[in-house]
Order: structure tokens, then sequence, then C-alpha cells
């Protein structure tokens, strides 16, 4: 039997391969229960993260017997009333009641469904039919829509599929040349630095494009510090070189891809004068580049949140796989382009069903022959499948309006941290007729809710995960939830039975998870040749894996892309700047990110006592900058935006831009980066522009002084 989390074990009796709860790098790890009931992780040798761990591992075991652990249902019966604990049916009533109220009034739409990227796949999956089939809205999408929409609607757009990376992390460490956009590895994922480690032990070269010196910028044979929003820009640039120089690749532009005249002369205009006076990118580094990627047998483009989280994020993406399809740097072993995913489960989560217009397998809700696959899986008609819902920003916004959600059910998230403008967000929850949460601890979500529901944790229920790769793997059960405490997959499960919902829910995530292998039968995530059992013993399995004998497809678009003819598309993207520059009254740029000890919105995080020692809010400045708001190390300072005003305490940093300050977003309360950043959407993806926006900066009271 299982040890409970919470009981003491036999000394180390029970140990279980396993997966880090966190991002999507999934490292794999070993977690043993010991006597004194003290769970302990050691690394594990898995293909990604070769027997490395980052610290929000090594610790992540500390979570499952952590004192503020919700360990029942917790309910209000008034607004304004304190939370008061109550048993799983009364919890359940109540939803139920206020479920049928808010669709009996307003009709099905009014009830919406918030998911999130840590979720496994059998979660996401389920969520997406109880969303569609117990509840019948159309309002569900999840926090993933804040992380990779961007890259996911560009890659669909160029090659027909969106694989965050369609190469294993190996090809990484093969390249002559890597470039990176936006992302600061060494920091959100560190194991994965062996594999830019061993590129440059083989001579290899690293672009690291930041408006920030960061550790990884710090080992890069380049460092592009651009100004924030001008991504588009900066690509294009490197294109009109390629052009110059002689780097584009004729004979794969003419085999493989289709549309590259437009693109040629969109890129005609991309002088490096021009490039550099909006970039800030000198020309002679502009040069380098070119010629880095130009001349490189294998090379690779990666993009993360940088140019992705921005109201242009999606043609940010399209101009660096412009760049990539041109060089010939895209189907062919070793080289491509990709997208840096972050979430745990960003990838599996935006391939099953809990995002706004897809199905599971990567299905499309608008697609009539998608539908009636789905459909006939579900056993229901095609008819009662609802439509496309609104995007993550876009429902949030409508919460309590009228036409607009009434009764919100917010699983494994915790928007009013993670959202932008979040102030308007609460108050847009706070104007709910009903809102339930489904999570661990008690976030600043779930304080706000009517019912809180306690969820097991990752180490309490087996299920898969897909990581940066697109490798699914199986996350082992190592423990019992303590008492009281339930999965997801039970909620769902026993929701939809309160409901009548026709079809199944079933609570087994084995089950769930064949239920899923059919629905994306045919599919262009096809997971129908993937079981549990070849998860365990093939160290995952990269998808698409179409049948029981097929290995699996480690590389993608080799021989073709994923588009009806084969060839990869260019799309001509101009810069456009982003929608709020600095002026007079706002003359800072401010951008927003993680930072080593902590991910996501801090629930998690934030609780752990080695992470959280020392850990505030705070904003890197320049200290030239600095000085001329008389703003020294440590001190409080005001940063203001046209959303609102956030206090944090100045750290001085020489390495960041002088126009640019940086905030990271794990923090809630006053320090809360979300409360100033701009809800622009990008108009394809419906990506916030999180990475960008004008900022003031004032000090608010002397801090004590601790030198940088
Ligand atoms: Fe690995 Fe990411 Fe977990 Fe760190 S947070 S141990 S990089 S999976």
């Amino acid at each position: 039997m299982l040890p409970a989390v919470g009981e003491a074990s036999r000394a180390k009796v029970h140990a279980c391969a396993t997966h880090c709860p966190y991002c999507a790098l999934q490292c794999g790890m070993q977690l043993h229960a010991g006597s004194d009931g003290v769970w302990t992780v050691e690394a594990r040798d898995f293909p990604t993260n070769r027997g490395g761990l980052c610290q929000k591992g090594w610790t992540a075991a500390e979570l499952l017997t952590h004192p503020e652990r919700l360990r029942a249902p917790l309910v209000r019966d008034r607004r304004g009333e304190r939370l008061r604990a109550a048993d799983w049916d009364e919890a359940f009533a109540m939803i139920v009641t206020a479920i049928r109220r808010a669709q009996e009034r307003y009709g099905r739409d009014a009830v919406g469904v918030f998911g999130g990227g840590s979720l496994t796949n059998e979660k996401a999956y389920l969520l997406g039919k109880f969303a569609r089939v117990a509840l019948g809205t159309s309002q569900i999408d999840y926090n993933g829509r804040f992380c990779m929409s961007s890259a996911a609607a560009a890659a669909s757009q160029a090659f027909g599929m969106d694989r965050g990376l369609p190469f294993p992390l190996q090809d990484v460490a093969n390249a002559d040349t890597v470039l990176l956009a936006g992302s600061n590895l060494a920091e959100t994922m560190p194991p994965v630095m062996q594999y830019f480690q061993e590129q440059r032990r083989r001579g290899g070269s690293l672009i690291v494009v930041d408006p920030r010196a960061t550790l990884t910028s710090a080992s890069a044979t380049l460092h592009l510090q651009i100004t924030p929003g001008t991504d588009a820009a900066l690509a294009n640039g490197l294109l009109h070189l390629a052009l110059k120089e002689g780097y584009v690749d004729a004979a794969f532009i003419a085999e493989r891809t289709s549309g590259f005249d437009a693109v040629r002369k969109v890129a005609a205009s991309y002088w490096p004068a021009r490039v550099e006076r909006i970039t800030g990118v000198p020309e002679r580094q502009l040069h380098e580049t070119a010629r880095l990627l130009g001349q490189a047998r294998r090379a690779i483009i990666l993009t993360a949140r940088g140019p992705e989280q921005q109201s242009h994020g999606v043609d940010n993406a399209l101009a660096f796989i412009n760049l990539a399809l041109a060089l010939g740097k895209a189907g062919r072993p070793g080289s491509g382009y990709g997208c840096v995913t972050g979430q745990g489960n960003g990838q599996g989560g935006r391939e099953h069903g809990q995002k706004a217009d897809q199905l599971p397998g990567y299905r499309k809700l608008d697609n009539p022959e998608h539908r009636a696959w789905i459909a006939q899986v579900w056993g229901i008609a095609e008819r009662e499948l609802p439509g496309v819902g609104r995007s993550a920003y876009e429902m949030l916004d409508t919460l309590g309006r009228d036409g607009g959600v009434r009764a919100l059910l917010v699983f494994g998230s915790n928007p009013t941290v993670s959202a932008p403008r979040s102030s308007h967000i609460e108050q847009r929850l706070d104007e709910l007729d009903f809102l339930m949460v489904s999570d661990f601890f008690l976030s600043e979500t779930a304080e706000r809710a009517d019912v809180v529901l306690p969820a097991a944790q990752w180490a309490e229920e087996e299920g898969t995960m897909t990581n940066l790769e697109g490798r699914v793997l199986y996350r082992e059960r190592a423990a019992a939830p303590p008492q009281g405490v339930r999965s997801d997959l039970q909620i769902l499960a026993s929701l939809a039975a309160r409901l009548n919902a026709k079809s199944i829910f079933s609570d087994q995530p084995a089950m769930v998870f064949e239920e899923l292998q059919r629905a994306s039968a045919g599919g262009l995530a096809d997971y129908s040749g993937i079981t549990y059992e070849r998860l365990i013993r093939e160290d995952g399995v990269f998808w698409p894996c179409p049948s029981p004998g097929h290995p699996g497809t480690p590389r993608v678009f080799l021989d073709r892309f994923a588009t009806a003819d084969g060839r990869a598309r260019f799309h001509a993207v101009e810069f456009h700047p982003p929608a709020e520059e600095p002026d007079r009254e706002y003359p800072l740029y401010l951008t927003t990110g993680r930072i080593l000890a902590q991910y996501q919105s801090g629930t998690q995080t934030r609780r752990v006592r080695t992470l959280s020692q020392g850990a505030k809010p705070f904003v890197e400045v320049h200290p030239s900058m600095a000085a001329t708001y008389g703003v020294r190390h440590g001190d409080r300072v005001r940063l203001t935006t046209r959303r609102g005003t956030a206090v944090v305490s100045a750290q001085l940093n020489p390495g960041i831009r002088m126009d640019t300050v940086f905030m990271p977003f794990h923090f809630g309360g006053d320090g809360r980066a979300n409360l100033l950043t701009n809800p622009a959407l990008d108009p394809v993806s419906r990506m916030p522009e999180f990475k960008v926006c004008a900022v003031r900066l004032e000090r608010e009271a002397r801090g004590e002084r601790t030198e940088p």
C-alpha cells in the first residue's frame, strides 16, 4: 500500500521514479518516503535533465506535507463572511446549485471554466470534455493562453502544426549556432543549460536576445540587448542581411516553402542602420549574428516569452520563423525553429481541449469533421458540442457582466496574480455570482471563492505530461493524498454525475488516458499508439505516435511540413511598435519575467521555506537611471502605469537597459507585477502584452541600504 502524505512510513521503503511538478523540462526525480513522514527528492537520470535538478525541484516534496495545505473543502455562506470547512457533499451541492442557477437564468455560456498549463494531459482532456458535455458551455480557456499561445499560433500558420520543439534537446547541443530570443533559461530551467554548455564546448555559438544581461546571456557569444517590443524588426533585419550576404538557401525555399517573395520585399526595408535605430542592437552585432546563423551548417532559432508575450507576438514569432526558413534551417536534422514552452504541461495542456478553440488531438472546434469525430468518441450528437469560446483574458473581462460568465470554475490557476491588469480582474471576480477554485493551497484567487476544493498534488496521482520537446512522459503515483483531499479527476467525475452528464466521466487516470488516445487518433497530436507501459519502458514517447508499433516522432517536418501541400508558409510581417510606448508621463519600459527560486504565480514556491527566504517583489533598475530618480539600492519605489500602481523595493543592476525596468511576476499583494501590465491582445493568439508597457518610477521611502 502507498504511504499517505503526512504519515510516517518504514524507512525509505517506498521510492518512486517521477518528474518535477514545475516547469516544462519535467526533470526526472526519485521521491522517497522516509520513516519520519518526511519526503525527500533525489535527482534521476532522465533524457532531459540528465541527473540535474534546480532548487525548485530539490525542494518540491516540502509541499506535500506543508501545514497550509488544504485538507477539507471550504465554503462561504454569504459574501463578506469567512470561508468555513465543509464536507464534500455540501460543497458539491453548492457548486451544482450555482451552475444550474446561472445556466437557467442566463444560458449555458454563463458558466465558465479556467484551467491551467500544469494539469496532466488526463485532467486537461477531462476538463475540456466536462465544459463541453457536462456544462454545455463554450466558455473554457486556461492560463497557457498567457504563455505559449503566440508561438503556437505562428507555428500552426507556418508549419501546419505546433509542437514547441520539433526536435529533441540533444539537437541544441549539436547545433553550430543557436539564437535564443527572450528567455533566461539559466534561471528558469537551469538543467537545460547542459545542452547549451555542450554546444559551446563543441565550438558552437550562442546568441541571446534580451533587454537584460542575465545568467544566460553571460554564457553567450553575443548578447543582443534589444529594446523591448522590437523583435520583428530584429528578425526582419537579420533576414535583410542574410539576403544581402548570400546566406539564403534558394533550393530549400523552392522545394519546401511558399510565399517567400512577399517576405523578401518586406525584408528589403530593414537595412541595418534602421534596425539599429528601432531595436538598439548595434549594426556590428546584426552583421555578426547574420554571419553566425548564415554560415552554420546546423542552426537553431528558439523563441520564448520575450517576443511572444506581446500584442504582436504572433508576428514576432513568424518573423523568426521566416528567418529560419530562408536560411534553410527548418525541417532538417539538427536545425529548426522552436518555442521553449514554460509551464509543466504547457504543451499537452494546449493539445487536448482546454483551449477555447480546440478539441483533443489538436482538433479544431470550428471544423465539422473534427467536431463529428470527438462527438462520436464522447457519445453525443455533433450539434450538442458548443462552439468556440472567448480567450482567457476576454473571458475574465466578462465575469459578472451581462452576456458574460456568472459562475466560474477554476482548476490549478491563480489569475488574480497571473492575469494582466490584475486589479481589474479582482473586481471582475468579485462581481461573479459564484466562484469555485480547486487548488492545493488557498491561493489569492481561492481566497475570493465561494467554494474551495482541496486537490491532490502531483505525487499523489498518476498521469502523463508532455514536455517542451513533445515527449509524453508518465508520472507515477508515489503517495496516497491526505484524508479529505481528492484529485481533479474525481472532482470532475463527481460533478458530471451530479449534473447528469451524458457520456462517461471516469476518475481513473488510466481510463481517461485510454479515452484520450482514441479521441486524439488521426489528429495532429496523435497519442493513439502511446500507452502507460510504453512511457515507463521507453522514458517517454514523442508524439505523433499513431499506432502501437510506431516508434514516436522525435523530429517532425523532416520529410514534409504539416500543411495541406507539405510546404512551410512564409508570412510577410512588418514591425509594429508595442501598444504602449514610453512618453513624458510614463517614461520607461516595464518588462516582466521569472526568477530562479519562484514558479509562475508563486502559489507553491512562495510556500517553500528555502525558496521564500528573503523572497519579495522587486524592480530591477539601471544604476544611472536610478540616480536620476534619487533611488538607491533597497529603497521602496512606486511604479505606476495606466492600469495601476505597485510598490516594491529597488534593485540596481547595471546589466539592464537604461530605459527599461524589470519585475518578476510571482508575487501577490501590492508588489504584483500584473497590477501594471497591459492587457492589449495579439489579434490572432489573444496573448496579452505582458512583456512591454510604459511605466513611471518614483521613490516611496528610503530603504535600508544594501549594496547590490
Ligand atoms: Fe527541472 Fe524545471 Fe523542476 Fe527545475 S523547475 S527541477 S528545471 S523541471
